[in-house]
């Protein structure tokens, strides 16, 4: 919702919001699937919104980006092929295209128009897109996992928006299940799973839940700061295909080729010690 020069998101069930100082508005377009809106900020470089929800700004993007990538491919023993439902700003693909044992990245966004926004206000975020190893698909990411071939996957990453409308099928036990089977053994899935503080013991608690009826055999969710979603502070859950993913690969995080703003050895260690609330919220 917009106040004056203001870009204000109200969180109504937690009864918070968050703003952001505008400069002015860029552009705005109705796809098939959702309203994206792009806008200027004063302080956080440019905002994208889907329906009226923050997704992406220029300053605070990394956080989430590194997150939901480099803890599960160090998490990983071999992470070559890996699958991105959603993330059409194309930063969590630039981010897995960091790691050199990766043989092909396919990124499956429903909406071309958010990559052709992304270009335009974020080209940092697509540096990787003309990668020979970057695949860029825009179809149903659940139609998708439904037709996919059997263990053919090490890592499904689901960068998705808020789990309704178009994203509602992907924290769905249905979705899950396809995932499962998508994955070779070893493999790992990570969704991005809201709020620590507003959801712990219900969407995460869930997410846990529906992961495990799919068959996965351990979950871990991840906390980590992003000043711009609600409460500020946001989440990954990550699930393994028999491997567990309380563990990572200590030594490749520590000596990692590439560089990062956030993700660190220490970091991930740290992001995995959960504490007593969320335990006892998610049982
Ligand atoms: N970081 C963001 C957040 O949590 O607010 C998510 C960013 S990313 C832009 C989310 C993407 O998920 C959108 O581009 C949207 O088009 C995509 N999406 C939603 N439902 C989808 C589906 N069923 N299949 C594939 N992509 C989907």
């Amino acid at each position: 919702m917009t106040e004056s020069r203001w870009f204000i998101e109200h969180f109504d069930s937690a009864g918070t919001a968050f703003g952001l100082r505008l400069t002015k508005k860029l552009e705005q377009v109705q796809t098939a699937y959702q309203h994206i809106e792009m806008w200027e900020t004063d302080t956080f470089g440019y905002l994208m919104t889907i329906d009226g929800c923050t997704m992406v700004t220029s300053r605070d993007n990394f956080l989430y980006h590194e997150m939901m990538s480099h803890p599960a491919l160090f998490a990983h023993a071999d992470p070559k092929r890996v699958v991105i439902i959603g993330g059409g700003d194309c930063g969590t693909l630039r981010e897995v295209l960091r790691h050199p044992g990766v043989e092909k990245a396919t990124q499956i966004d429903i909406d071309e128009m958010v990559t052709r926004m992304s270009e335009k206000y974020f080209p940092e975020l697509c540096e990787s897109n003309n990668d020979p190893r970057a695949e860029l698909l825009f179809i149903d990411g659940v139609k998708w996992m439904q037709e996919c071939e059997a263990g053919s996957v090490d890592i499904i990453i689901v960068d998705s928006t808020d789990p309704v409308g178009p994203a509602e099928g992907l924290f769905k036990a249905d979705f899950f299940r396809d995932c499962h089977r998508v994955l070779r053994d070893g493999g790992i899935i990570v969704q991005q799973s809201e709020s620590p503080l507003l959801h712990a013991d219900t969407i995460i608690k869930d997410l846990h839940a529906n992961m495990r009826e799919a068959g996965f055999t351990s979950t871990q969710t991840l906390p980590f700061p992003q000043p711009v979603y609600p409460s500020g502070w946001w989440s990954c859950t990550m699930a393994g295909k028999g491997c567990d993913v309380g563990s990572f690969r200590r030594d490749a995080s520590a000596g990692k080729t590439f560089e990062t703003q956030y993700y660190t050895a220490g970091i991930h260690e740290g992001a995995l010690q959960l504490p007593p609330f969320m335990k006892k919220a998610l049982g």
